[in-house]
C-alpha cells in the first residue's frame, strides 16, 4: 500500500486532493471533485495553487 502525504485542499472546491509520496513542487494534479488542474506549490506543508491555463505540453 502506497503511503500518502497529508492531503491538501483544492483551492476551488475544498475537496481533499491526495498526493503520492512522489509528489513534487510544480507538479500538476487534478482535483477529484471539480477536475480542475492544480499545481503543487509546496509539499511540506502540502499546498495547492490553481494551475495556470497553458496549452503547451511540458513533457515529463
Ligand atoms: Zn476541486
Amino acid at each position: 500500500m502506497q503511503e500518502t502525504l497529508v492531503a491538501p485542499e483544492c483551492p476551488e472546491c475544498d475537496a481533499e486532493v491526495s498526493l503520492g509520496t512522489d509528489a513534487r513542487v510544480s507538479e500538476i494534479v487534478e482535483c477529484p471533485e471539480c477536475r480542475l488542474e492544480l499545481e503543487i506549490e509546496s509539499v511540506e506543508p502540502p499546498r495547492l495553487l490553481l494551475a495556470p491555463e497553458v496549452e503547451e505540453d511540458w513533457g515529463e
